[in-house]
């Protein structure tokens, strides 16, 4: 294997086990929203911009270690950089989707009509929207 790209996997390899925790403000403010309906769809939308941004960073780490293979030396630090900021992102999204389930099962208003709903309800009685 090019000598260049190897030595870029090894640091990358190297650094795997870091995980930066930047993550963790979002959520404590999120969980003390009064209303579990809104802070849903607000942590879906959260997610998918961190999903949108994940994507554009793994294209980003894709062409550096591509243009490492060709001879275009990628600059590991800026590619650590990014692989950290893929990290970050991950472990963010998986919180936000632990604190969506929170919220969903705690949720006693239906997520479609946002009628109330009683505990134990399986089905909204107003729209029978599964809750
Ligand atoms: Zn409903």
């Amino acid at each position: 294997m090019d000598e260049r790209l190897q030595d870029i996997l090894d640091t990358v390899q190297k650094t795997a086990v870091e995980v930066g925790s930047a993550a963790g403000d979002l959520i404590s403010s999120a969980g003390q929203k009064a209303s579990s309906l809104l802070s849903v769809s607000k942590l879906n939308v959260r997610v998918a911009d961190l999903k949108a941004r994940r994507s554009v960073l793994l294209q980003e780490v894709g062409s550096m270690v591509y243009g490492t293979h060709t001879g275009e030396i990628a600059d590991s630090d800026t590619l650590l950089g990014k692989l950290r900021e893929i990290d970050g992102i991950n472990q963010e999204i998986d919180q936000v989707n632990a604190e969506i389930a929170r919220l969903r099962q705690t949720a006693r208003v239906c997520p479609l009509c946002g009628a109330d709903a009683k505990p134990g309800d399986t089905f909204c009685r107003h729209c029978g929207t599964r809750l």
